[in-house]
Formats: structure tokens, C-alpha cells, sequence
């Protein structure tokens, strides 16, 4: 069914849309896991894409990213995103990016099955990091369930993008402001958007920030992306790559999940 909240387009599902979306977020799952298997020293991330298309396709879904369309931009050509260190989102998978000891590889992986969309993301690190490293990532997936918990009803998207967005300020970290996780169904964005931050009064109607009140059957990509250093991005020549400015650290976690009148499912956990 279709609402109209706040002038957005906002596309509930139904039970057993919500059945199917579990489905297609369970061949995430299974893509990621069998790459989570794979990350080591030595590893390239054309190897991770090829791990992650083969679970999709053996389970007849189709990789979503591939093929996504960018204005100016080729087309994206992967299964996966790849993106290292202080690589953000969007890294392009190649047979010449290979896996060091000590890296951190922040993999985002959607695929369409029965029609409908799963979207998830998880960062590794790659053999033994520094602890400065293994709290970054312990912060990023804590505010991803921050965000998790804060969806419930009677909160708005608004109350979900500050629980994310203070977690993370209160761990001395910055989010990424300039991407937001998203409504995901038979597209893999939809209305609305679920920032990581908001801003106060009159600079969230500027930058047309718009809260949605949470509804049963709504269903989100929640996905926090988070920098060690200053929240300045870069885009690279590739026109896909996005990285910090001051080449800091970032990580990246998200799931798909299905708001109810209870706690919200998480739609890319088995
Ligand atoms: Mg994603
Ligand atoms: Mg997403």
C-alpha cells in the first residue's frame, strides 16, 4: 500500500511482502558470510565481488548494484562495494586491490530476489588491527543497532537519524553527513530517507530534511558510516570512490529491516 507522509511517496508492505523481503535478505546474509570467510591477507576485492555473485546468482536472485546508474558516471560495475581504510563507500572491486594485515574492508552487498530488495553492509578487519581500529568498527555496528532500537513506534525518522548520529558523536567519532540509509522495497531506494545526524530547526527545513512518523510495514536500509577524523569527503576519479579528505579511517555497517508495532525484524540476519 502507498501513503503519503510529509509530501513523500512511502511504500508499506504487506506481511507477506515483508516474508519476501526476508528472503532476499537472507541471500545477503549468505553472500556476506561467505565473504566474511574469505577476507584475509592476500585476498583481492575482485575475489570478494566473485564470492558475493556466486551465492546471489546460485540462489536465483539477481545482484542489485550492478549495472546502478550514477548521473555521469558509468554504470556500477560489481555485485559488491569495496572499500578500503580510508575508503568511505562505493569502492570499486578490482583483481589489483589486495588485502593487507592490518587493513580494515568495508564490503555493501544488495541483490534482488523474488522482486524485492535486501541491502546490507558490514566492515572487516583483515587479520590483526590496532584496538584504536577494532573500536572504530565496534562503534559503527553499536550505532547501527542504536539506530535499530530507536525504531519503534511512536518515533520518527528523526528520532532514529539522532540516536545514530549522537552514539556516535558521544564515541568522539563524525558520521559521514552526506549519505543516508534509506526506505528499500522492490527498489533499492525509496522515501524516505534515514539520515545518521539532523539538524535543528531551521537548518533541517533548509537542507529539506523531512521526519516521517514511524508506521508498521515501513522498511529501511539503516546504515551508519563512520569516520575516525573530519567528516570532509572526496569523491575519486573514478566517480564511484568516496574517501575522507584527511585519508582517516571509516567504517560501515547496515541491515534492512522491517518496522513493526513491536521491535523491528532485522530483515538481513537469519
Ligand atoms: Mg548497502
Ligand atoms: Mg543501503
Amino acid at each position: 500500500m502507498n501513503i503519503s507522509v510529509n509530501g513523500l511517496e512511502i511504500h508499506l508492505k504487506t506481511p507477506d511482502e515483508i516474508d519476501a523481503m526476508r528472503a532476499a535478505g537472507q541471500v545477503v546474509y549468505q553472500a556476506h558470510m561467505a565473504m566474511r570467510d574469505a577476507v584475509r591477507p592476500g585476498v583481492s576485492t575482485a575475489e570478494l565481488d566473485q564470492i558475493a555473485e556466486t551465492v546471489i546468482r546460485d540462489h536465483g536472485a539477481t545482484p542489485v548494484f550492478k549495472g546502478y546508474p550514477k548521473k555521469d558516471s558509468p554504470d556500477f560495475p560489481a555485485t559488491i562495494t569495496a572499500s578500503l581504510n580510508h575508503e568511505l563507500v562505493h569502492g570499486i572491486p578490482s583483481p589489483k586491490r589486495v588485502l593487507k594485515e592490518g587493513d580494515i574492508i568495508s564490503l555493501d552487498c544488495g541483490c534482488t530476489y523474488q522482486g524485492f530488495v535486501g541491502d546490507s553492509a558490514y566492515t572487516w578487519a583483515v587479520g590483526e588491527v590496532a584496538p584504536s581500529v577494532l573500536r572504530l568498527l565496534e562503534v559503527t555496528e553499536g550505532a547501527l543497532y542504536e539506530a535499530i532500537h530507536a525504531s519503534v513506534l511512536p518515533h520518527e525518522t528523526r528520532d532514529v537519524a539522532l540516536a545514530t548520529g549522537n552514539y556516535v558523536a558521544r564515541h568522539g567519532y563524525s558520521v559521514a553527513r552526506e549519505y543516508t540509509g534509506h526506505g528499500v522495497g522492490k527498489m533499492m531506494h525509496e522515501e524516505p530517507q534515514v539520515p545518521n545526524w539532523w539538524p535543528s530547526g531551521a537548518k533541517a527545513r533548509r537542507l529539506n530534511f523531512i521526519s516521517v512518523p514511524l508506521q508498521p510495514g515501513m522498511t529501511f536500509a539503516i546504515e551508519p558510516m563512520v569516520i575516525a577524523g573530519r567528516a570532509e569527503l572526496q569523491e575519486l576519479n573514478d566517480k564511484w570512490t568516496v574517501v575522507t579528505k584527511d585519508r582517516s579511517l571509516c567504517a560501515h555497517y547496515e541491515h534492512t529491516i522491517a518496522v513493526t508495532d513491536g521491535d523491528p525484524i532485522i530483515l538481513t540476519l537469519p
